[in-house]
């Protein structure tokens, strides 16, 4: 990276060299990349930002939603992920941003498909109804289905940010009345990357973009399209509140004694022992000092599950995929070797190695902030 880069984003993102290069570093640890793809990544950044590099176009496209996945990447800070997608992408299209209206934006957006076929990234956000021919959802006159259509046709890579657009989210539950669905069940030929959540989290699509505009290829996907470093793993294996869930100390009731205590939210209808995603090392609104609706206090609500988010109730208790807790625990006051310790000893050992996991990597996140705080002196 040459100094007049680094100088421009200093600018632009308010970050410094270190403070920019340790970024990347964490979006490429995060994705299980080494040190080498960090600098890589750093440096596509900067040349980009310096505009040494062609950014690659950007089509994002609004279906049904709240356009919550626009505003969470809207408002992150340090970095203001807004900048630094801005300084990797040109973003040609964007029904919320755009500064123009009408019939000057379609034909922008028109102008930029046809003369980048095969280069742009489509990004879709929202459920696209498909009831009567998807006249629920109109755009410049065309229906979300036909643009959503239309735009994929000669996209390079096609991402689907948030819930709604990766599997219908909550405008596809219950009676559906639009039959709204996900994108992939619109483009069932193509691939499309799933990066649901309600919000989604910023951070995810950041790094999977950086990888694309990176390395010219996505990241590894799950069985269901979604990037595995971001959803390879339960939130209940990373959550702040799992010794609590392995001592057997729940909060019954909002507000009570173990609420307040900060106890486990499993009785309260908590859904991360069957979702899978980051949500717990990564957090909303400040990457990495941020909060996440557990560490606040409320409990997981399945968001980025399909089959779970939005469709199992809030008060039903969560399937329970590493192993289930037991009825009866011992006090906690009680020491090992008591006679009442004796219903709940083996559950308790059989917890051992899913709290040693979720020890491990709070311990592994502890130090990581231990970390930040010693390098700032
Ligand atoms: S049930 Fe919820 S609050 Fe309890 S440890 Fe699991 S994810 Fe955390």
């Amino acid at each position: 990276m040459t100094t007049n880069n680094i100088e421009r984003l200093q600018q632009r993102l308010g970050l410094s060299r270190r403070e920019f290069l340790k970024f990347c570093t964490g979006v490429a640890a995060t994705m299980g990349l080494s040190t080498e793809a960090a600098l890589a990544m750093a440096e596509t950044v900067a040349d980009q930002a310096a505009n040494r590099k062609k950014r690659p176009p950007v089509i994002w496209l609004h279906g049904q939603e709240c356009t919550g996945p626009s505003e969470t990447l809207l408002r992150s800070e340090h970095p203001t992920l807004e900048r630094l997608l801005l300084d990797m992408i040109s973003l040609d299209y964007h029904q919320t941003l755009d500064c123009g209206a009408g019939h000057q934006v379609e034909h922008m957006k028109d102008a930029s498909m046809a003369a980048n076929k095969g280069k742009y990234l489509l990004v879709i956000e929202g459920s696209i109804p498909t009831k009567d021919g998807g006249i629920y959802c109109k755009i410049a006159d065309k229906t979300m289905l036909q643009h959503t259509i239309e735009a994929a046709e000669h996209a390079a890579a096609i991402v689907a940010f948030g819930s709604c657009a990766s599997w219908g989210g909550v405008q596809s539950v219950g009676i559906n009345p639009t039959e709204a669905r996900g994108a992939q069940e619109i483009l069932k030929d193509k691939l499309v990357v799933n990066i649901p959540g309600c919000p989604p989290n910023p951070y995810n699509f950041l790094a999977t973009v950086m990888h694309f505009v990176t390395f010219g290829n996505l990241p590894e996907l799950d069985d269901q399209n979604r990037p595995k470093f971001a959803y390879g793993r339960l939130i209940h294996e990373n959550c702040e509140r799992r010794p609590h869930f392995d001592a057997g100390r729940f909060a019954m009731e909002f507000g009570d004694e173990g609420h307040q205590q900060g106890w486990c939210l499993y009785k309260l209808g908590c859904k991360g022992p069957e979702t899978y995603a980051n949500c717990p090392a990564v957090e909303f609104n400040d990457i990495g000092g941020g909060t996440w609706p557990v560490g606040v206090g409320h409990p997981c609500f399945g968001c980025a599950e399909d089959g779970v988010g939005f469709t199992k109730p809030l008060f039903s208790l969560a399937d329970v995929k590493t192993h289930t807790p037991p009825n009866e625990f011992p006090l906690i006051d009680q020491r090992e070797g008591s006679a009442s310790a004796s219903p709940g000893a083996s559950a308790l050992a059989g917890a051992v190695v899913g709290a040693a996991v979720g020890a491990g990597a709070m311990a592994a996140k502890k130090m990581g902030t231990d970390s930040d705080n010693s390098d700032q002196g």
